[in-house]
């Protein structure tokens, strides 16, 4: 096995060939969820996986449309804007 795919930063899926044979094949992992810049709780509405598959996807499925949305949730959203507003 060539030494970078010994490494565990790439999985590893079994696959059935045609002719029944039992073969690795190779996959890059998922990306983790995306998460909160302030109190880093997951975000929801927002794809998960790697860039090249998340580009395919309508803009919509991206991320949330609303300000700060995929960067903040929607508490966190409402204090920074108030935050803001009062000039703190
Ligand atoms: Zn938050």
């Amino acid at each position: 096995m060539k030494p970078n795919k010994r490494s565990r930063s790439v999985k590893r899926v079994a696959k059935r060939t045609p002719g029944g044979r039992l073969v690795i094949h190779f996959r890059k992992k998922r990306p983790g969820y995306a998460k909160c810049a302030i109190c880093k709780r997951e975000l929801h509405g927002v794809a998960r996986g790697r860039s090249s598959e998340i580009r395919k996807l309508p803009r919509s499925q991206r991320r949330v449309s609303r300000p700060y949305g995929g960067y903040l949730c929607s508490a966190c959203m409402r204090a920074e804007i108030k935050r803001l507003v009062r000039g703190e």
